[in-house]
């Protein structure tokens, strides 16, 4: 690709997240989405589809039974001139660190609220994450086939409960049984809830042309009276706030029923931005228009197709072009690496990605090269981008093989899930047992499970509960300074820590030892 080729390849890329609390309808939708567009790759797994080209994740059986998400995966499809990339992300917050990687390789992120319920705790999170990046958030108000709350409550709640200011691309006319239609606002037209999308387009003085019987309506006078009343009282559209997060344009619409989605689509493809600058821990900027290839690992996943054993590292694009067969450098190791016949989507055929450019996400097969937050880049210029955030772990379980004489694939799976990032591991300073460390109890459910199955290892956990852990300076260390209360541990990379009870205990050990330094972080 010459270089006003891989500039006209950039700008048509556009990388999203859809973010909500469990139920909320992300996965619906997301269906959705795949359905308008034929999609082209699919790194990672997705849900049951009717069509059956999408199989369930068979390699995590825990999903089915839980009925829950817990793992990412890509999406990637065309959509009139755009290419679209789709990261999924575990809605259950027990797997909040994950899903807070993945937030750091998107440019902009759709958030689905369940109309009846409004903003759950876990839209709260994720949108706090969303807001410190600073990236565009697209809220799409869904199941409005249901009755749910009042629009103007809803509206109101985004600002008052996460103090971002909205704006109605649409309204909607009727809800539940009595769903009418949509105010489209942004288009100027009715859509109306019929079996096949039908739109009305409306005049200057926003009355439709044609005469409808909805107009007779109370349902959609009150539609008028409140579409009114957001256009005087409610905030201006601007697409500056959109850009840096300030203003969340708000779509209503029924995921099941597939109304309203394309509308979303359509407007949100009109604003949603292309793919951004990345800094470096230099602070330089790397432009996604660098000819220069550069990107980084966001998330590492261990045996996604049983028929394949094997490690995908998922790699966010920040520059140039990918090209299979070429040679980038790993900034960790100074290592040269060939991401040759290995690289590849994961999909049902395994297809390889011959190129991709930034913004893709490419599925890099890994042998055991990568890690989580590592940069990889092509170029004389060595490129390392900012640190991913790490959560310090609450909960702490010790972990051994229940038989011994397994030693082998008990380990094996220990280090590839402790890579993977799906959990923190520890050992006991003086005895060298393994502890487990957590954000979420699920974690070490999902821990035990894989274990058992991709590695064929009955482990034995048992609880220790919550702890607060806190890196001490090797240099102070003395091991008479362990205790019951503050068990001294060492992490993966053989750093010192130590696992208080709780506050007291922390604030005893800080009394007793003043000049003793202790940090919440590596
Ligand atoms: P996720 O957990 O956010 O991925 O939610 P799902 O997409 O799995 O949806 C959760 C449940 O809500 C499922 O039973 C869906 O069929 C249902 N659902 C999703 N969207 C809608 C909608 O627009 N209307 C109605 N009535 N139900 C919906």
């Amino acid at each position: 690709m010459n270089q006003s080729e891989l500039e006209t390849a950039v700008n048509k890329r556009r990388t999203f997240a859809i973010i909500s609390h469990p139920d909320a309808g992300k996965t619906t939708i997301t269906e959705q989405l795949l359905l308008f567009g034929g999609v082209v790759r699919e790194a990672g797994t997705v849900k049951a589809r009717k069509t059956g080209n999408y199989a369930k994740s068979d390699w995590m059986e825990i999903e089915k039974k839980r009925g829950i998400s817990v793992t990412s995966s890509v999406m990637q499809f065309d959509y009139h001139d755009k290419r679209i990339n789709i990261l999924d992300t575990p809605g259950h917050e027990d797997f909040s660190e994950d899903t807070y990687r993945t937030l750091m390789a998107v440019d902009s992120a759709v958030m689905v609220i369940d109309s009846a319920k409004g903003i759950e705790p876990q839209t709260k999170k994720l949108f706090q994450i969303c807001k410190m990046r600073g990236i565009p958030i697209f809220t799409f108000m869904n199941k409005l086939d249901r009755d749910g709350r009042e629009p103007l409550e809803l509206v109101n709640e985004l600002e008052e409960v996460l103090g971002i200011n909205a704006y109605p691309m649409n309204w909607p006319i009727g809800m539940g049984k009595g769903l009418k239609g949509l105010y489209d606002i942004y288009n100027n037209r009715i859509e109306l809830h019929t079996d096949k999308p039908k739109f009305i387009d409306l005049d200057d003085e926003g009355n439709p042309v044609e005469s409808l019987d909805l107009m007779e309506d109370s349902i959609f006078s009150d539609a008028m009276m409140e579409v009114q009343l957001m256009k005087e009282a409610g905030n201006q559209f601007d697409h500056k706030k959109i850009e840096t997060g300030d203003l969340t344009p708000v779509f209503f619409g029924s995921a099941l029923t597939n109304f309203g989605v394309k509308t979303f689509l359509d407007a949100y493809l009109d604003f949603a931005p292309a793919p951004s600058s990345h800094v470096t821990e230099d602070e330089s900027v790397i432009k996604p228009n660098d000819s220069e290839f550069s990107g980084f690992v966001f998330k590492i996943q261990a045996n996604m197709n049983p028929n394949h054993r094997d490690r995908i590292a998922f790699l966010r694009i920040c520059s140039g072009e990918f090209d299979r067969g070429m040679d980038v450098t790993l900034t960790r190791s100074n290592k040269k690496i060939r991401l040759s016949n290995s690289t590849q989507f994961m999909a049902d055929t395994r297809e390889n990605v011959e190129t991709a450019v930034a913004g893709d996400i490419i599925g890099l097969y890994d042998t055991g090269n990568f890690q989580i937050g590592d940069t990889i880049y092509d170029g004389k210029k060595a490129v390392q981008f900012e640190k991913l955030p790490q959560f310090t772990p609450e909960l702490f379980m010790q972990v051994s093989a229940k038989n011994v004489m397994k030693q082998k694939s008990f380990h094996k799976g220990i280090q590839q899930l402790v890579q993977e990032g799906a959990v923190q591991l520890y050992s006991n300073y003086t005895t060298g047992d393994y502890i487990l460390g957590a954000v979420g109890q699920l974690q070490f459910e999902v821990f035990q499970f894989r274990m058992l199955n991709e590695y064929n290892s009955e482990v034995v956990m048992q609880p220790m509960g919550k702890k607060i852990a806190r890196w001490i300076n090797p240099d102070q260390l003395d091991e008479k300074m362990s205790s019951s209360r503050n068990l001294l541990v060492k992490d993966r990379f053989g750093e010192p820590l130590f696992l208080f009870e709780n506050q007291f205990a922390e604030r005893w050990f800080k009394d007793k030892y003043p000049n003793v330094e202790l940090t919440a972080k590596l």
